[in-house]
């Protein structure tokens, strides 16, 4: 299909979105994209080849899903809204290897979708109000994803990739970063969308790694320990411990192990790499 015809095209999302009287849902994250230039910039981040097999969230009246089509082996759309649908049925209605599922992308199995033994590369323009649920999702649960190529708001995306230090690193940074190489391939201002967001987005990459770069006894209870260290953002991380019970750790406990690692007792979970979380945790697990 000529790219004049795509979705892309703002003239094209208007007429079809006219023709079937179809409203955005603002529960349901609806900004489309209406920019070509900007779906090249996620195709090239996501390094699509016709052997790849992708799986799309939310693919809305199709308009990413068109580019991935003609990029990819096979595409799985999975998108919640019925009334798309039929709007996806006819956009979609020239590519024969795209596969749309009528689904909540948090209740999908996608190892049962892609076949025992598959992998994918998953694309998207996220709904923004599950970003974090659905990152998590995809990497606590082990898909069978090489890379997740998403657009999401463009503060989400710095604080996934952000460093110890920063004022925007916490326990998102260090969940994604366990898991996956993070890489900000683009930055996407409101009027690429229809209806236009009322914040920046931006397109990151993440890399599924072979294995996690640090060695941790308890995984689990190593994230336990960081979301409770970052609990109360500016106290002392001992202070985020002692206002977590369940963790089961005393302050001179806290303070001992801090010690021990040679910091100082009133750290900032802001400043703990994720190798010396690894080792907090070794130390207080009991
Ligand atoms: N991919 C399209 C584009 O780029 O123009 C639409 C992106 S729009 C930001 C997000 C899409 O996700 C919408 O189509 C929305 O209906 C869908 N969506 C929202 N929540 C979902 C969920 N839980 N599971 C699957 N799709 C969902």
């Amino acid at each position: 299909m000529d790219d004049k015809e795509k979705l892309s095209n703002p003239q094209v999302t208007i007429q079809t979105i006219q023709k079937y009287g179809f409203q955005f849902q603002k529960r349901y994250g609806q900004n489309f994209l209406i920019d070509g230039h900007v779906i090249g910039k996620i195709l090239r981040a996501a390094d699509i080849s016709g052997e790849d097999m992708v799986v799309e969230i939310g693919p809305g009246i199709g308009t990413l899903t068109q580019y991935l089509a003609e990029a990819a082996g096979r595409v799985y759309a999975v998108e919640i809204d019925e009334k798309l649908l039929p709007i996806l049925a006819d956009t979609l209605s020239s590519y024969d290897n795209v596969e749309v599922i009528h689904q909540d992308i948090l209740k999908c199995d996608l190892r049962a979708l892609l076949g025992e033994g598959k992998t994918c590369k998953i694309v998207a323009n996220l709904p923004y109000y599950i970003t974090t649920p659905i990152i998590m999702g995809l990497l606590e649960g082990h898909i069978p994803a090489e890379s997740i190529t998403v657009m999401v708001q463009k503060e989400v995306a710095e604080r996934m990739a952000a460093a110890p230090g920063s004022k925007i690193y916490g326990a998102l940074s260090l969940a994604v970063q366990y898991y996956a190489d993070t890489y900000l391939a683009a930055n996407v201002p409101p009027n690429c969308f229809m209806p236009r967001p009322a914040v920046g987005s931006a397109v990151i990459r993440l890399t599924r790694r072979e294995k996690p770069p640090v060695d941790v006894q308890d995984e689990a209870w190593m994230f336990r320990l960081i979301r409770a260290s970052f609990n109360e953002r500016r106290k002392t991380l001992v202070n985020g411990l002692r206002n977590e019970p369940s963790l089961g750790i005393t302050k001179e406990e806290a303070e001992e192990a801090l010690t021990g690692m040679g910091l100082s007792p009133t750290v900032r979970g802001e400043t703990l790499s994720l190798e010396q979380f690894a080792e907090l945790s070794d130390r207080l697990r009991k």
